[in-house]
């Protein structure tokens, strides 16, 4: 099978399978979608909804969320990884919203990646999900799957897989395939025990010898 045949079975199986992928984030505007992607940097996004409810409800604009500190912001998230150096980065990142983009969170990719705790992968998110932009964040579910089904078996690194994966799948369903990797690699083929017997991509599986 040549790469472009796989790229085509595997998307058209993800368009029959998964139309609406959906972030599982819950949020409700850019700066909450932003508070909780920067938490769910190597942390499970189930982990990160229990901790955002009462972090939304008592940080509700980047103004109050700048005049905290991090010692504050601890409390609320010290069951995340990682706690200290994000509990840094959210009071920073809602500093610079407020001193460089009148307290709103900024659409590009450029913009969100200068802010603290926001590197390409969660610009990448932030950017695609609320502001449509064409994007596709590589984390570690995407960089796996990707690698195992065989649509970037010469990446060594998330930005070879973002470049290859760009190049083959069309830039309207960028968003989308960043969440049909994601979703695929959390609930079938996981780290460690991926389910290829029940997995519907087996036949274009480069893994399985396909
Ligand atoms: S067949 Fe197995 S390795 Fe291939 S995508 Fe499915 S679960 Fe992953």
């Amino acid at each position: 099978m040549t790469k472009k045949e796989r790229y085509k079975k595997v998307i058209e199986w993800f368009e029959a399978q998964m139309p609406l992928p959906k972030s599982e984030l819950h949020y409700e505007n850019p700066f909450q979608l932003l508070i909780a992607t920067i938490l769910a940097a190597q942390c499970t996004d189930k982990r990160v909804n229990i901790i955002t409810p009462p972090l939304f409800r008592a940080f509700p604009t980047p103004e109050v969320l700048a005049a905290s500190n991090p010692e504050t912001i601890f409390e609320y998230i010290k069951t995340a990884t990682y706690p200290n150096s994000k509990a840094k980065h959210l009071v920073g990142m809602a500093q610079k919203l407020v001193a460089d983009h009148g307290g709103k969170v900024p659409p590009t990719i450029d913009a969100l990646q200068t802010l603290p705790g926001v590197g390409k992968k969660t610009a990448n998110v932030v950017a695609s999900v609320a502001f449509d932009v064409p994007a596709l964040a590589v984390d570690t579910h995407v960089f796996r799957v990707s690698n195992r089904i065989g649509l970037t078996n010469s990446s060594k690194n998330p930005l070879e897989t973002e470049r290859e994966l760009t190049q083959y799948i069309p830039k309207r369903l960028w968003s989308v395939a960043h969440h049909w990797l994601i979703l695929h690699g959390r609930y079938v083929c996981t780290a460690r025990k991926p389910k290829c017997e029940s997995c519907g991509l087996l036949p274009f599986c480069e893994r399985n010898g396909f």
